[in-house]
Order: structure tokens, then C-alpha cells, then sequence
């Protein structure tokens, strides 16, 4: 085991250290169940070395006694200064390293003498050797120091090596960290993984979403409560806590739509305690953060015309970094390249699992398979929006993507499309489409008794899948509190072994594409095409809501009976609508027709 050569992710702001053990990848615990060790240094009280956890945590009160973010430095011909000792970026990070070493030695109860060390590709000689150097300080020979995007590219190679789909391609690695900021264009083929291209910010990242919520709570707390910049300023430990709060609620809003800041005396303002408390949606968040990730798209082309590359050429986008949790990353980064990113690999470990691997074929010994639980579907709900430029009740709305590492939850929030609407009815469906009636419809319930409020009642839906791929969908609503929730038992085996295509084909055959099957023939010929398919259902769904429409026009001016006729005849619209989904339209069309008797007698 001594001949072990670890894995070693020195980062900006966290490091961590991988091995391959049994053809196993292992991260290796730093402390409380949690691999990942702060790339802090500090000298405690009693002048005792601090390094990781405690050392960040005393940084607020002694910065003069704490080094962060040493990793910026290196390379660079300076001191740094921790208590009254100077040191040289490779010596500070070379304490970090020896921890690391350390708690791998007990985690393995052998000695560890190798290791691959890991750089951003845009690292210079002077940059890389100054890394080597921090190893042999630390004790460490360094086999090889390895490119941190092609880490990367080696952990997901792993993986897909898992699922047998190994050819070359080229692969787009976003990197978004606390600090640092980098895209790569990589190569990968066979065992050869190349960098074409990398450019990025290396002052740039999760940090600085952290200062815009920061910043909006500071500014909440001068307008509600008077709190000017200098007093926050001059509470160091209140300025921690409110750090701590903003990334917390950063993070919170990675699965959720709302967060709230609580703080319980956390200023004073002549003499009386400030809380504060605040809320903040994730539609705020993201208007704070979006110049920073327009900024890292702006990089992505910057990256390809480097690589002499187009968009189109991309086989992959692989995530790393703890900030690419961010969903406004994923999804722009969809929309840019049409590409589903890959995050199913933890963006926070995945470099540390590649240099193991590394150090592993560099060790002798066979590339291990990274496995990974994931949910081979995507589960979501419909909304009401616009497909095909036009407005549709069915738009898909997924929220656990497939590839989601389980056990995961998400939530998102819908809004009421009516006045008074005081019941929504939740689908539950599986699948990728646009369009929702061309998923799969694993479930529906309906929330009732919401309160009698204008359109816009936002209700929050939650989608939990557990490890054994049990789904729950919780629907709340959010002024209330009002809940309502089904459990949907093995929704990822549910269609597995070619039912899915299967009863995909089954909905094709309906607008007579594809050879049909015996069973889906028996279904199409259980009505007239007309009334049973979704695209016909969806034509009447539309000319139904354009009718609604028309009558709430209508109604402002309409007289007191004709009000109630229209409302009348508008609600029996709607209440035929929803659980026509897939079934006969013919309630709904009866429905409209009197609509349209009604507005047809106002309007002339
Ligand atoms: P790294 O430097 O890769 O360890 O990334 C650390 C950054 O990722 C910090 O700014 C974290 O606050 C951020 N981060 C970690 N988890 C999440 C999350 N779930 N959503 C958004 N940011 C996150």
C-alpha cells in the first residue's frame, strides 16, 4: 500500500485528496464526515499551527494570523507573513499539503510518499514548479503535476468507462470555484486527455455572489433599520455572520425558490438589538449574479475561438466547482450549447477523484470505474407558457433533471393563473419533452382551498426522489402554508426495460408516425383521432383559453347578469380543461360552445 501515489486537488479555497484503493476511488474524510479541507493556514492563541477549518474560522477575528487563497501567490517571489515568521507561498502551501498527507496516512495506515498534484491550465513554469516545490516540502514526491480541467475530463472518462461509452470527444470543462474561474476545451481520446484551449478570471467566483446578497441585505438593513455601512463595517463578527448567512442562503437557492437571512441580534442601534430577517427569491439572486455568469459565457467563446472551435463541435460540458451548483449556470450553459451539463460527478471532488486515477495508471494499475447513482429520467411538472410562440398550458417544466445524482430534491414556484383561483391541479410526469402531454404522466393530485387572492398566488412544488427512487411531489401554498403531496413509489424502474419507448411509440402512432403496435393500434382506435390525441386536445385547450380570455374582457363591462352568465360559463370552461389532459374533449367543448353563445350575444 505504500506504493500508493494519492490525488491532490490544492485549491483556491478548498483541497482535497483522493485515492484508488480495490479499483475504488475513495476521498478521503478531513473531518466530520465531510472530505473537503479549507486552504487556510492560521496561527491559533498559544501560536499553534492551524490548518483547514479552524483556521478559516478564526480568520474574521485574526486576519494578521490567517493566510487564505495562497494559491493566488504562487509562483511569486514574496513573504507572507503569519504571526512573526515570514514564509514563501510554496512553504504555506506546503503546510496544507502535509495535512493532507497526514490525514491520508491515517485514513490508509500506511505511509504516503507520491502524489499527483493538480494546476489550472492556465498555470505557468514558474507557477507549476512552485507547486512541485510545495510537495517536496510537504514531503511529497510529485509524480506529475496534471492539469485540473483534464482532472476533470479523466474522472468523467471514468465514469462513462462505466457505462461503456468510451470515443473520443471534445469536451467543454466549466470551472467555477469560490475564488477562480476557468474554461477549458479539452480532447479526450483513448487515454489521452489534451487542453486546446482555457481562459477565465482568476477573481471570479461563488464569493462574489455571496457579497451581492451581502450587499442586499445591507442595504435592507439601512432603510428598515438605519444600520449605516461604517456601523456593519465596525462589527467584524456581525459582518462574519452575515457572510455565513448570505452563503447559506446562496446555496439554499441552488433547490429552492425562496431563502431567508435570520439573525437574531445581530447589530445594535441605540441600544436595542437589530434582527434581521429577510427573504429573497431566487429571481433577485439571479438578477445580482447575472453579469457574472454572462461574463463566464463571454469566456466559453473566448475558450472555442482558442481551440479554433464552434459551439457545435462540443460532445460534452462537464462541471466542476462547488458554484456550478448555481442552476443559472447549468442552464445557460444548455441554452449556449445545447448541451445537458454534466454535474453528476460532485463538482467540488471531481478534480481530486481524476488525479487519483492519474495516479493510479501512473502506479501501475488499471483505471477504476467511478459508479454513481443517478436517475436515468427527468421528473417534472406542466405550466402554464409559451411553446411553438404561443401560449400553452402543458409546457414541461422539469425539475429533477436526469443524470441528478440521488438522492436530490428540488423545488420551484408557480404561480395562479385566475383571480380567486382557489384550487391548482399538480401533474406529475416523466420525460424530456417540451411539450408535457408527450411525457409520461406518472401522477396528479389537486390543491385545494387556496386562498381567494388576484392571479400570481405563488405555490411552491417540491420533488424529492430517494435513493431507492421513491418520488415525492409536495405542492404548498406559500402565504399559508397550505399543503398537499403524493408519493410516487419506484418512479425510475417504473418504465425501464423499453416501456417508455414503448408507450412512447404509443403516443406517436396517435399523429400517425411510426409503425404502430398491436397495443397502441387498440389504443388509437379506442376513439376518433380526433378527440383522443394530445395535438388535437391541445388545439381545443388553446381555443379554450383564447375564449376565457375574450371573457375577461368582457367582463369589465358587462352588466350584473350577464356577469354571472359569463362567469358561469367561463368557470365550466375551466373546469373542463385540466382532466381532459389526455381524454375525450367533448365535456370541454360543450363547455366552450355555451362560451361562445354567451360572448356572441354580448358582443353584438
Ligand atoms: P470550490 O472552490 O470548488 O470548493 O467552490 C466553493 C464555492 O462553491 C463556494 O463559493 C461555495 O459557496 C459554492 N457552493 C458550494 N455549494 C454550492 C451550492 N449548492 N450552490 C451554489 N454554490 C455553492
Amino acid at each position: 500500500m505504500s506504493n500508493v501515489i494519492v490525488g491532490i486537488d490544492l485549491g483556491t479555497t478548498n483541497s482535497e485528496i483522493a485515492v484508488v484503493r480495490n479499483g475504488r476511488i475513495e476521498v478521503i474524510e478531513i473531518e466530520n464526515g465531510v472530505p473537503i479541507l479549507p486552504s487556510v493556514v492560521g496561527l491559533g492563541e498559544d501560536n499553534t499551527l492551524l490548518v483547514g477549518a479552524a483556521a478559516r474560522n478564526q480568520y474574521v477575528l485574526h486576519p494578521e494570523r490567517t493566510i487564505r487563497s495562497v494559491k493566488r501567490r504562487m509562483g511569486e517571489a514574496t513573504r507572507l507573513t503569519l504571526g512573526d515568521k515570514q514564509y514563501s507561498p510554496s512553504e504555506i502551501s506546503a503546510m496544507i499539503l502535509l495535512r493532507l498527507k497526514k490525514i491520508a496516512e491515517a485514513h490508509l495506515g500506511a505511509p504516503v510518499h507520491r502524489a499527483v498534484i493538480t494546476v489550472p491550465a492556465y498555470f505557468s513554469d514558474a507557477q507549476r514548479q512552485a507547486t512541485r516545490e510545495a510537495g517536496e516540502i510537504a514531503g511529497l514526491e510529485v509524480v506529475r503535476i496534471l492539469n485540473e480541467p483534464t482532472a476533470a475530463a479523466l474522472a468523467y472518462g471514468a465514469q462513462r468507462g462505466a457505462s461503456g461509452q468510451a470515443k473520443a470527444r471534445k469536451a467543454l470543462v466549466y470551472d467555477l470555484g469560490g475564488g477562480t474561474f476557468d474554461v477549458s476545451i479539452v480532447n479526450m481520446e483513448g487515454d489521452v486527455v489534451e487542453v486546446l484551449a482555457s481562459h477565465g478570471n482568476n477573481a471570479l467566483g461563488g464569493d462574489d455572489f455571496d457579497r451581492r446578497i451581502i450587499d442586499f441585505a445591507l442595504d435592507h438593513l439601512r432603510t428598515v433599520h438605519g444600520i449605516d455601512a461604517e456601523t456593519a463595517a465596525a462589527s467584524p463578527t456581525a459582518m462574519a455572520r452575515l457572510q455565513r448567512a448570505a452563503e447559506a442562503a446562496k446555496i439554499a437557492l441552488s433547490d429552492r425558490p425562496y431563502a431567508t437571512l435570520a439573525e437574531e441580534f445581530l447589530f445594535e442601534k441605540n441600544g436595542a438589538p437589530v434582527h434581521l430577517s429577510l427573504e429573497i427569491s431566487r429571481h433577485e439572486y439571479e438578477e445580482m449574479i447575472e453579469p457574472y455568469i454572462t461574463e463566464t459565457m463571454d469566456a466559453v467563446h473566448v475558450a472555442l475561438t482558442g481551440a479554433h472551435l464552434a459551439v457545435a463541435d462540443i460532445d460534452e460540458v462537464l462541471l466542476v466547482g462547488g458554484a456550478t451548483r448555481t442552476p443559472m449556470v447549468s442552464r445557460l450553459l444548455e441554452a449556449l450549447t445545447g448541451i445537458q451539463p454534466h454535474g453528476e460527478i460532485d463538482p467540488d471532488l471531481c478534480v481530486a477523484m481524476g488525479a487519483a486515477i492519474q495516479g493510479e495508471t501512473i502506479a501501475g494499475g488499471a483505471t477504476p470505474t467511478v459508479l454513481i447513482d443517478v436517475t436515468p429520467y427527468t421528473f417534472g411538472t406542466s405550466s402554464l407558457a409559451i411553446l411553438d410562440g404561443r401560449e400553452y398550458p402543458y409546457c414541461f417544466v422539469p425539475l429533477i433533471r436526469k443524470n441528478t445524482p440521488i438522492p436530490a430534491s428540488r423545488s420551484e414556484v408557480f404561480y395562479t393563473v385566475f383571480d380567486n383561483q382557489d384550487v391548482v391541479e399538480v401533474m406529475v410526469y416523466q420525460g424530456e419533452a417540451p411539450d408535457a402531454l408527450d411525457n409520461i404522466e406518472i401522477g396528479r393530485f389537486k390543491v385545494e382551498g387556496l386562498r381567494k387572492v388576484p392571479a400570481g398566488n405563488p405555490i411552491v412544488l417540491d420533488f424529492s426522489i430517494d435513493i431507492n427512487g421513491i418520488l415525492q411531489v409536495r405542492a404548498s401554498e406559500k402565504k399559508s402554508g397550505l399543503e398537499y403531496a403524493i408519493t410516487i413509489d419506484n418512479a425510475i424502474s417504473r418504465f425501464e426495460e423499453g416501456k417508455l419507448d414503448e408507450a412512447r411509440g404509443r403516443i406517436r402512432s396517435m399523429f400517425g408516425e411510426d409503425s404502430v403496435s398491436d397495443e397502441a393500434a387498440g389504443t388509437a382506435q379506442a376513439g376518433s383521432q380526433a378527440e383522443v390525441s394530445p395535438l388535437g386536445h391541445r388545439r381545443t385547450v388553446v381555443e379554450a383559453l383564447a375564449l376565457i380570455e375574450k371573457a375577461e374582457r368582457l367582463l369589465k363591462t358587462a352588466g350584473a347578469d350577464d356577469r354571472e352568465d359569463l362567469i358561469d360559463s367561463m368557470e365550466a370552461v375551466r373546469d373542463a380543461m385540466a382532466p381532459a389532459a389526455t381524454g375525450d374533449d367533448t365535456v370541454l367543448q360543450q363547455a366552450m360552445g355555451t362560451l361562445a353563445d354567451v360572448l356572441y350575444y354580448l358582443d353584438n
